[in-house]
């Protein structure tokens, strides 16, 4: 039997092993990247803010004309019998929508019958523990990020050519990853992150051309805790790089301070102490229940 500690997939109605699970080649979500998806995780056993996931899922797939024939209490019902079938503690849940395949011979995507797939893996960080301990350095890429112009950046989506291209820029130069600008030179987001800097009592976080992730908002839940200015706004990379702390956010990892921009040292070359305390508080949030709900990982013992 497959070992299904490796991730579990929910496909064509059916659960299986995610390494047997499959699409066809002439899937639009494969051909056009017209598709779009969410990530969850669930940490020591309880799925943290699921429901807001999803919301933004069914956002996702609403703006994007697309449905499936799953309800939205049914795509949480796979999502936690993934996670149980899985055993998974620690895991990655990747909820996916894709425009399906149009009738023959048509490039009408009306005709497209759109299609659902899930899987779970173990959990996956952005960052590793060298670079979480000791901050991440990051490059400023030359590469633009899509513009909100042409592709609405608050579906999340899989138009990652310029976060691609932009990682491999920054691993030519040495740094851990990557940020991508917009047409005015200001920092927005990369391969999967939204970033903050702190500079003196005001923190600022770019509000435009960025998908609102939902470590984001959980930091600005976190910050209006704090006796700081919270300014969602442009952040020109020369701000940022005069900054006392940088901080990058995401699903994959939570608050992951940054100590290097573009060969610039951040603050005194550190990680901050606001980014030590966001992170810890992130992570205490995983066992309240107002933001996290506990799996039940009993089930038939032939499955
Ligand atoms: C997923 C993602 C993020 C981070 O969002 P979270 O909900 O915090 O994981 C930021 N930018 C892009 C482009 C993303 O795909």
């Amino acid at each position: 039997m497959a070992d299904l500690s490796k991730g579990v997939a929910f496909i064509d109605d059916d659960y299986k092993p995610v390494g047997e699970a499959c699409i066809p080649v002439l899937d639009w979500g494969f051909l056009h990247s017209d598709a779009t998806y969410d990530v969850a995780h669930t940490w020591r056993g309880r799925f943290f803010r699921v429901d807001d996931y999803l919301d933004r899922f069914h956002a996702s797939m609403a703006k994007l004309r697309m449905s499936v024939p799953y309800s939205r209490e049914q795509i949480r019902s796979i999502m936690f019998e993934l996670v149980r079938r899985s055993g998974l503690r620690d895991a990655y849940i990747e909820i996916v929508c894709t425009r399906g395949m149009p009738a023959p011979g048509s490039r009408d995507p009306r005709s497209c019958k759109n299609r659902f797939f899930a899987f779970v893996i173990p959990f996956v960080w952005i960052a590793n523990e060298r670079m979480r301990e000791q901050g991440l350095d990051l490059l400023i890429s030359r590469q633009q990020r899509i513009p909100p112009e042409s592709v609405d950046p608050s579906i999340k989506n899989y138009h990652w050519l310029d976060m691609v291209m932009a990682l491999f820029e920054a691993y030519d130069r040495g740094a851990d990853t990557v940020i991508l600008v917009d047409s005015e030179g200001g920092l927005v987001e990369g391969p999967g992150f939204n970033i903050f800097a702190r500079l003196g009592d005001t923190v600022v976080t770019p509000a435009r051309g960025v998908l609102e992730g939902v470590t984001r908002e959980t930091v600005l839940e976190l910050l209006a805790r704090e006796t700081l200015q919270v300014a969602p706004g442009p952040l020109p990379a020369a701000s940022a790089q005069a900054a006392d702390e940088v901080f990058i956010t995401s699903t994959a990892g939570g608050v992951m301070p940054v100590t290097r921009l573009s060969g610039q040292v951040v603050g005194n070359g550190r990680p901050g102490a606001l980014t030590a305390k966001l992170n810890d508080a992130y992570w205490a949030l995983h066992d309240d229940p107002d933001y996290s709900v506990a799996i039940d990982y009993r089930g038939n013992p032939d499955e």
